[in-house]
């Protein structure tokens, strides 16, 4: 086979590529009869074989003993045989670069158990699905404290060692960015690099509840009630999470902050089989007997919002243990014992409230209490609230109406106090999720004079699914936002810089995302834009929101109307299309409290469940104007995003891609055309081929001295200008292909490690 991977490629080749990978063009491929290629499989994505024969633009490619296949030449890869047989731990280090390259890569070394790659400047980490002995024991935290990147196999920490060590030395704010899709490994990830960074900027031996304690021990607090099992993932984080660590002067963790996106409510109301609720309900229901006595609570299928599903246990989990493992976590992070016990007896209220039923009344379209039972937990759910159980049942039955003339009370028939009762269970699960967020903060402590930090984001991923409502394209916004900020940092920086500095350098195309973004977020004429409009207006239903969006985008280029659907619409994401059911966007865009639930819960006895209801400021409540009440979600989440962007705009980024290798759970099981997709998803395939046909590195002149001058002590003593000095080393140390700009150094893929390690023996 003719062609390495050297050099630049010329921009005949790179132009004109967008998000297919194929950097390997067709006028490189010597499809010699004899050669190892890889060619496309519908089952397994790609399988190897060897040239039979080459007639025109097809290649015949024997692949097993008795089976060939035709392909045509743009579908068939060169296979490198070279590489060693544990494979590469750095993508930019495969002599052939392309997609059955790098899966072939990722496949061999995770049979190996060698779970971490870097490709370029981000770590590909495949979820083993097993515990891997040592891998982030304290002795593999030693090794990994100040090692250069690369010089040890790929790990987390290595990753957070460079993100603690441009904070210590170089005063710069970092951010760790961990993606990929729902059960990929994110939060995991997350935890072991919070460990790490909390060995490293521990105070060691310290006794009592350190900040980097109270970090740590927010994991178990915030997963007990934003964690549920879902089918993807029996751990699955129902919210987003960006935690900021602060660091003094000695480079230890002074405060914290952690903020939360967007929890999914729905959730407490409505699961489906196999899926649970949040974990902290079935915690509740294995607490000790006195606590069940308490709260009358029984078996989690006793509750409505727990039997819906069959799901009770987790294998492998106690939620006996965890409920106790809970509340010493909670005594961590400064949450009282009175404090604690309001938070279950909250829990405990919502589980009753959700039983209370209802059925039809004397008054046409009224409704009352369906019976005894439904008697029993509301009288229960009020007491557990401390709130009037009168009031509570009204709050869940009637609904004031105020009109110009006059100030009606309206019933609601069974079906509208349903809705008001989960409306309401939903509504307090969310404040309280909140409150422990901001409790935590709280306790944890902000250090005002911090002049650095590390943040480490755990978001969803992209997700795509059968049904896809106002959550699915909340999460896929944030995806695009962040692919748009990992677009700009890898590409267009790189670019910019190369223009900058004027050095040699052929451009490479790639996909913007700019305009998924406006049509998302425009302000005004974007989706969420629109919507917030739909919802403002009493008449609107999904069907005029849809219609308007049709007709206000029917010649958007990222959005389509589907041929069948009247209310869906679709967006041509950067990951692929999403069809969206438009029929609860209103619904859950719309931010408010019920005013009757609002007024029930400010005047409950209990002084933890009134302060999660503070009474609204006067002029809200007074105001008829309906439109200055309205708060949406979709726009706050909208807000909180741009705040998330700006933060991560001042860090400097660090991005893991996390995979999930099957759907079983397994390890060891491989699933390819699923991997494929993941690395799309997350630009690892794009990033790969910029990385390597650039230059990774970027130091400026005395950077480069400073750190590297000692490889050429005579040169330094020269005196020379900076640049001819940089010159004269890059010279001597034979750095081919290295470039100088203007000021800068451009170093190609792998010379920093090579410098780092010549270094090293100095
Ligand atoms: P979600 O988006 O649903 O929150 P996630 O990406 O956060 O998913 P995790 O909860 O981190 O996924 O991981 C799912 C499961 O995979 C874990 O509960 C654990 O069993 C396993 N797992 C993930 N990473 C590792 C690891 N490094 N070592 C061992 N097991 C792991
Ligand atoms: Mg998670």
């Amino acid at each position: 086979l003719a062609v390495r991977f050297t050099g630049i490629f010329p921009a005949s080749v790179v132009s004109g590529i967008t998000a297919e990978f194929k950097f390997l063009g067709l006028e490189h491929f010597d499809e010699k009869e004899g050669s190892h290629v890889w060619v496309e499989d519908p089952d397994i994505a790609w399988i190897d074989g060897q040239v039979i024969n080459v007639k025109g633009d097809e290649v015949e490619v024997q692949i097993s003993d008795e089976k060939t296949v035709v392909a045509n030449i743009s579908k068939v890869y060169p296979k490198d045989e070279d590489t060693p047989d544990g494979g590469v731990d750095d993508m930019t280090k495969l002599s052939y670069l392309h997609e059955p390259g790098v899966l072939h890569n990722l496949a061999r070394r995770y049979q190996l158990n060698k779970i971490y790659t870097y490709s370029g400047g981000i770590l590909i980490a495949i979820n083993p699905f097993q515990r891997l002995p040592d891998l982030y024991d304290a002795h593999m935290m030693e090794q990994y404290k100040g090692a250069p990147l690369g010089k040890l196999n790929p790990h987390v920490f290595a990753i957070a060692d460079v993100a603690f060590r441009a904070m210590r030395y170089e005063g710069k704010s970092n951010s760790i960015l961990v993606s990929g899709e729902s059960g990929a490994g994110k939060t995991e990830t997350t935890k072991m690099l919070m460990q790490y960074l909390a060995y490293l900027g521990g105070r060691n031996g310290a006794e009592g509840r350190t900040v980097e304690q109270q970090v740590l021990e927010s994991n178990p607090v915030l997963e007990a009630f934003g964690n549920a099992k879902t089918v993807r993932n029996n751990n699955s984080s129902r919210f987003g999470k960006f935690v900021e660590l602060q660091f003094d002067k000695h480079g230890r963790i002074s405060g914290a902050a952690i903020r939360t996106y967007l929890l999914e409510r729905s959730r407490v109301c409505q699961i489906s089989d196999p899926e649970r609720n949040y974990h902290c309900f079935y915690l509740l229901c294995a607490a000790p007997q006195e606590e069940i006595e308490k709260y009358k609570l029984g078996h989690p299928n006793t509750f409505h919002y727990l039997n819906q599903s069959n799901c009770y246990e987790l294998v492998g989990v106690s939620d006996a243990h965890d409920y106790l493992a809970t509340r010493k976590a909670m005594d961590v992070v400064g949450i009282s014992q009175n404090e604690q016990d309001a938070i279950f007896r909250v829990v405990a209220a919502i589980l009753h409230l959700g039983n209370v039923t209802f059925t039809k009344g004397e008054d046409i379209d009224s409704s009352v209490l369906e019976n005894d039972v439904s008697k029993f937990h509301l009288q229960t759910a009020a007491e557990l609230l401390m709130c009037d159980p009168n009031a509570l049942e009204d709050a869940l039955l009637r609904r004031v109406m105020v009109t110009p003339e006059e100030v009606i009370k309206r019933s609601l028939d069974p079906d509208g106090a349903l809705v008001s009762r989960d409306g309401l269970a939903k509504t307090i699960y969310s404040r309280l999720f909140d409150w422990l967020v901001d409790k935590i903060n709280f306790t944890i402590g902000q250090d005002p004079n911090s002049k650095s930090l590390i943040g480490v984001l755990d978001i969803y991923g992209f997700e795509s699914f059968k049904t896809n409502s106002f959550e699915q394209f909340c999460i896929n916004f944030t995806n695009e936002k962040l692919q748009q900020h990992f677009n700009q940092h890898v590409f267009k920086t790189e670019q910019e810089e190369y223009i900058k500095e004027e050095i040699d350098w052929s451009y490479i195309e790639f996909v913007d995302n700019q305009d998924v973004l406006d049509l998302i977020e425009k302000k005004p004429g974007g989706i969420i834009a629109l919507l917030d409009e739909a919802c403002m207006f009493p008449k609107s239903t999904h069907e005029t929101f849809s219609e308007k969006l049709y007709q206000t985008f029917k010649n958007h280029k990222r959005f389509i109307k589907p041929k069948l659907a009247r209310t869906d619409f679709t967006i041509s994401h950067y990951a692929g299309e999403v069809q969206y059911q438009s029929d609860q966007f209103l619904d859950k865009n719309k931010d408010y409290v019920v005013a009757e639930h609002q007024d029930l819960l400010t005047a409950s006895q209990c002084p933890f469940v009134a302060a999660l209801f503070p009474p609204l400021p006067e002029e809200t409540t007074k105001s008829s104007n309906k439109s200055s009440k309205f708060s949406s979600i979709g726009s706050r989440f909208k807000q909180q995003l741009q705040q998330l962007m700006e933060t991560l705009n001042s860090t400097e980024p660090h991005y893991i891609r996390c995979v999930k290798p099957n759907n079983h759970f397994q390890p060891t099981i491989f699933e390819n055309a699923s991997i494929m997709q993941q690395l799309r998803c997350g630009g690892v395939l794009e990033a790969i081929r910029i990385s390597c046909s650039g230059y990774p590195t970027h130091k400026t002149f005395s950077e480069f001295l400073h750190r590297f001058g000692l490889l050429a002590p005579e040169i330094l003593e020269e005196n020379n200008d900076e640049m001819v000095a940089c010159k004269k080393i890059v010279d001597k140390l034979g750095l081919a292909g290295a470039q100088i700009g203007k000021t800068k150094l451009f170093l190609r893929s792998g010379q920093m490690a090579d410098l780092d390690s010549q270094r090293a023996v100095k």
